[in-house]
């Protein structure tokens, strides 16, 4: 079964070479416009992890972290958070949120699927021993 990958961005193109990236490499891709869809969405689907622009209107990435870290279905879903703002402080702010790790826009097609697959829990192997 494909692995479900959620992904909340605002910006269409980032959107867009995301979704590309991350299907050609064999994932589900579910994606949200806003902080609330995207929450909404995680609840429903539970993915297998969420790719999270910082830069939202209404509401930031560093509050949708903090939100989905307090809905119990999803306080372990692996969380990589997205900014183009590499200011210093950034990291610490999205780990302190509850993101597992941190990619800088601009996205890097030739990097950007390997490093959210650092992220992404090895498949449990199916049955028992043979
Ligand atoms: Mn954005």
């Amino acid at each position: 079964m494909k692995a479900i990958i959620l992904v909340i961005e605002d910006n269409e193109q980032n959107l867009y070479l995301s979704r590309f990236l991350l299907e050609k490499n064999g994932f589900h891709v579910i994606a949200a416009r806003s902080g609330p869809e995207g929450i909404e969405l995680a609840s429903r689907i539970r993915p297998d992890l969420i790719v999270l622009d910082i830069q939202l209107p209404e509401m930031d990435g560093y509050s949708v972290a903090r939100a989905l870290r307090q809905t119990p279905a999803l306080k372990v879903v692996p969380m990589v958070a997205v900014t183009s703002y590499a200011m210093v402080g950034d990291r610490e702010k999205a780990l302190a949120a509850g993101c597992n790790g941190y990619i800088e826009k601009p996205i890097d097609p030739e990097t950007f699927v390997a490093e959210i697959g650092k992220y992404l829990a090895p498949l449990a192997p199916k049955g028992g021993p043979p």
